[in-house]
């Protein structure tokens, strides 16, 4: 099995080989075709299986491939939410990677650190947003970000965020997107109140399970 039998495009192809890439893991191979055909995904995984990538490089095609809808500037098409600073910016350096021969732009927002440069890289425009979600929330209600035009939204780990305090600004963050979106949807364990989740956000999931 190799990444091109994914049906994945050249110019992502590119980016996988410069990164030395050569097969997909068992969870890259079960994701990739069913994110690439549309489909809302549950995944059951651990970091360190590649999951970051299963979603990342079908979402790059995905976004790459549909023109945004017309109208004025470059408006954000995705958001990954992740629940720590660390996660949120390895995740960022992958997609930038994925992505390096596309014109897709994406940027991270995560506290910690100057809001200032964050608010300039989001006036400037991006298709991809790796976020956490205190800063997200900050940013929203001072209105720097819309999320009006979200296609595909990603949740990585979210049981940590349910653990770390997180859900109530996940889910104030959900409303602020439009209900028909793709949602890639991860957590290492499944206790009731993310299965609650997981029934409002998600339709007709594909499961995956590494
Ligand atoms: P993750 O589980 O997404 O944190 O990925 C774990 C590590 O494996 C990261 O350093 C990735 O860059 C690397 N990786 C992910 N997919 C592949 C692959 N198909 N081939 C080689 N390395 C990979």
């Amino acid at each position: 099995m190799t990444f091109q039998d994914l049906n994945i495009s050249p110019i992502i192809l590119k980016a996988l080989a410069k990164e030395n890439y050569k097969t997909p893991t068992p969870i890259q191979a079960q994701a990739i075709p069913a994110v690439l055909a549309g489909r809302d995904l549950l995944g059951c995984a651990q970091t360190g299986t590649g999951k970051t990538a299963a979603f990342s490089v079908p979402m790059i095609q995905l976004l790459n491939e549909q023109p945004p809808k017309p109208g004025m500037g470059r408006r954000i098409r995705a958001l990954v939410l992740s629940p720590t600073r660390e996660l949120a910016l390895q995740i960022s350096d992958n997609v930038k990677a994925y992505s390096q021969f596309t014109k897709l732009r994406s940027t991270a927002i995560v506290g910690g650190v100057s809001q200032k440069t964050q608010e300039r890289a989001l006036q400037q425009g991006a298709d991809i947003l790796i976020a956490t979600p205190g800063r997200l929330i900050d940013l929203i209600n001072q209105k720097h970000v819309d999320l009006q035009h979200v296609e595909i939204l990603v949740l990585d780990e979210a049981d940590r965020m349910l653990d770390m305090g997180f859900i109530h600004d996940v889910k104030r963050i959900i409303a602020k997107m439009p209900s028909k979106k793709q949602t890639l949807f991860f957590s290492a364990t499944m206790p009731s109140e993310i299965t609650q989740l997981v029934k409002t956000l998600l339709h007709n999931p594909v499961k995956v399970e590494i």
